[in-house]
């Protein structure tokens, strides 16, 4: 019997270390590589413009070495479980691979696919190539739940074998034995389609930073590899000005859509460090940036809700502001604080941010300043970055925010010193808020406390040409420690653990949680140092607010509006404080049913590679389902802050006991992102004296 095969194109967009599409060359006698993509889904989705043209600049390449082959790629538009059936008739296919797909949507997703080739009679081929593990494996060695600290992580990874070596690229020879019926009307039919038609504007589209494409990423590899050598003959290098440009030799964005294996990133890697340090096996720490990724995709691939506060079982219930105005002033780069600006702005330009320029922009929204959830910084880097990747991005965020994972709360980034050392001639800022490019240095990070004289002789007065800062940094922050602080002693009341030996007493909080606070000013207004009296009536303010939120009202805590004026107040408004009900509440195992935010899906597919759900019972216009990605917020039933914390403890408690134990020799400190990259690896890291150390680039 002829084998005709059909090889699925998803997210390793490659010819190279593909064993999905060796399977399918393999005895076949037909061969027919397929992308499926829907133009009007694709038109509706939260995904920019930039990552559709990658997106498309891959498939082309990708067609492009197909053809070298005597064979193309055939795009074709609908959506999975409409388009196979057609296929597998007209086609007469008799087998169908494709790649592991580790996420929650995608397992359900090719669970239907392959139920329905099965009645076809059509045989399936999965072959795992997007993560270096397979992570099953990992979940079962930590007693069937996934590792939720790093070191857990790289603790079990070092006990598995090596990953599994990549395969070679598909050559002449195979391709030639499996013939691919090519149409007259193919590019009728068949065609990548322009962004036009997936209904973008692109008149004045300027050229794109990153090219797309398999071919582009194995050259950016070598680059990637030599920039490596020259790092580690160097010891070390750090971050600075042209750390937070986009550079020829990253990679994020390939190994995202599978134009780069990471097997051969991560074998590569090892081969270098063996010839350097004459054979010596390497330490973990070299694939740091890669077990990162693996890391993520490990604590999501069983976690539905991964991108999502409710119903997330490792994620902590933290009563977020709601604050569109201020969430669109950050989205837009309209913040007033320069260094965040020019990020947001790069980011929507040109679809990549450096890692620690993602730690700025996200300490600001979340936990810094605006005290915004993470959620929806987690859609608007979901929208614009070119690396857009369901767990990784998710996972960094509730990381950044401290909803997960644990991280050191009262470690800030400063929108002004952190930038500032980063690039202390602000040239970053000159290139992406050019309103702003006549500043002295001096200036250029708080325009605001420019004299007028300097304002007008650069063209730029700050409330007219550029945005006064929306916030009052020093105290914003201060006043979100302090609200961080309360979630934690909540949750460590619950959980019993000593997580909070790590939490700085009031005390020592009322120093300046920054170092270049002292300085340089962040925000206009005078900002003085919080007495004791003041911390204090602080924390009972900010507990009567969560408090508030949590029993009583119908709207998130009022802390909303400290984020709107330039120069926000910190101290709480004596009416609302109410210490009876704050002693009340605040020891409680409060069991009484009061009101929680709970979310409800708009089923919007944000990836270009995710297409739609087979088995959806369809809640979007075309009948999809997706990674679900939370657009509104409802109020519905509501229960106590205590509830909430007992719950998300109950639900953590399915770690295994060593996890715990271990969670809780780390005390949290040994946690933090950053610290876990190697000396000799980039690592970065900002400490509550605002100081970096460490590099990344
Ligand atoms: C809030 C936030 C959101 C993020 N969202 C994403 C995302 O959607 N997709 C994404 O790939 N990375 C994300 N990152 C991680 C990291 O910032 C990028 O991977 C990195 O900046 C890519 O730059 P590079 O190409 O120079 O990668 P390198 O530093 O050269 O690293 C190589 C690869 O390792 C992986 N990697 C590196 N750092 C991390 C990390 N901290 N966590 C997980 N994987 C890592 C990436 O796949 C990257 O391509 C996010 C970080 C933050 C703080």
């Amino acid at each position: 019997m002829a084998v005709n095969s059909v090889h699925w194109f998803r997210k390793c967009l490659r010819l190279h270390d593909n064993p999905a599409l060796q399977e399918a060359v393999n005895a076949a006698h037909t061969l027919r590589c397929v992308y499926i993509l829907d133009p009007w889904f694709a038109g509706a989705a939260n995904v920019g413009i930039n990552r559709w043209r990658f997106l498309g600049e891959a498939l082309e390449d990708l067609d492009n070495s197909l053809k070298k082959f005597n064979s193309r790629l055939f795009v074709i538009r609908g959506q999975p479980t409409d388009v196979f059936p057609r296929l597998f008739k007209e086609w007469k296919v008799t087998r169908l691979t494709f790649e592991y797909d580790p996420e929650p949507y995608g397992k359900e997703r090719d669970g239907a696919i392959i139920k329905m080739a099965q009645e076809f009679g059509v045989e399936t081929v999965v072959r795992n190539s997007h993560t270096l593990y397979n992570l099953d494996r990992i979940i079962e060695m930590n007693n069937n739940s996934p590792p939720l600290t790093f070191k857990r992580f790289q603790t079990i990874v070092s006990r598995l074998e090596l990953p599994r070596r990549p395969l070679p690229v598909i050559t002449q020879q195979q391709m030639e034995k499996c013939c691919t019926k090519i149409s007259e009307n193919h590019e009728q039919l068949y065609s990548i389609p322009s962004l036009e038609e997936l209904g973008f504007r692109t008149e004045r589209l300027p050229p794109a930073v990153w090219r797309g494409g398999e071919s582009e990423a194995l050259d950016r590899l070598n680059k990637h590899l030599d920039k490596k050598v020259w790092v580690a003959n160097l010891e070390h290098s750090r971050i600075n000005t042209c750390s937070l440009y986009a550079s020829p030799t990253g990679l994020s964005p390939y190994l995202r859509f599978g134009c780069l294996s990471c097997r051969v990133l991560y074998y590569n890697l090892r081969e270098l460090y063996m010839k350097l340090r004459k054979h010596s096996s390497p330490p973990p720490s070299l694939f740091g940036q890669l077990l990162w990724r693996e890391f993520f995709y490990t604590a999501a691939t069983n976690n539905p809700n991964f991108d999502r506060m409710e119903g997330n079982p490792i994620c902590v219930q933290i009563p977020w502001d709601q604050n569109p105005e201020a969430l669109a002033k950050w989205a837009e780069g309209r913040t007033g604080f320069p260094w965040i600006d020019a990020i947001m702005t790069q980011l929507r330009q040109e679809g990549w941010i450096h890692h620690l320029a993602r730690h700025a922009v996200a300490c600001f929204l979340t936990r810094g300043d605006l005290w915004i959830s993470w959620e929806s910084g987690m859609k608007v880097f979901e929208e614009l970055l070119l690396d857009a990747d369901w767990s990784v991005n998710a996972g960094s965020w509730m990381w950044l925010s401290c909803s997960a994972f644990f991280q050191q709360f009262f470690h800030c980034y400063c929108p002004v010193g952190f930038g500032r050392r980063t690039d202390p001639s602000g040239d970053y800022i000159r290139r992406y808020v050019p309103i702003l490019k006549d500043y002295p240095n001096r200036y250029i990070y708080e325009p605001w406390n420019a004299p007028e004289s300097v304002q007008k002789a650069a063209n730029c007065v700050v409330g007219v040409d550029y945005p006064k800062p929306m916030i009052n940094h020093a105290e914003g922050s201060r006043l979100n420690i302090e609200r961080m602080k309360q979630v934690y002693q909540q949750l460590s009341h619950y959980r019993g653990l000593s997580q909070l030996a790590s939490v700085p007493t009031i005390q020592e909080e009322a120093e300046p949680p920054m170092t270049d606070e002292s300085q340089t000013s962040s925000g206009p207004g005078k900002r003085k140092p919080l007495s004791r009296s003041h911390m204090i009536n602080l924390s009972a303010h900010l507990m009567w607010n969560v408090l508030r939120f949590f029993f009583f009202s119908d709207s998130p805590p009022a802390g909303g509006a400290l984020t709107e004026a330039a120069g926000c107040s910190i101290l709480p408004d004596s009416s609302t404080l109410c210490p009876t009900v704050v002693t009340a509440h605040q020891s409680s195992d409060c069991p009484q049913t009061s009101a929680a935010v709970t979310s409800t899906s708009a089923s919007v597919n944000a990836d270009p590679l995710k297409p739609p759900s087979p088995c959806s019972s369809s809640s979007s216009p075309c009948g999809t389902t997706s990674p679900p990605s939370t657009s509104a917020q409802t109020l519905t039933k509501r229960k106590g802050p205590a509830h909430k914390i007992r719950r998300s403890m109950r639900q953590r408690g399915h770690q295994g006991a060593e996890e715990r134990r271990e969670d809780e020799e780390d005390k949290g400190r040994e946690e933090r992102m950053e610290d876990d990259d190697d000396e000799n690896e980039e690592s970065m890291e900002q400490d509550a004296t605002g100081e970096m150390s460490g590099h990344r680039q």
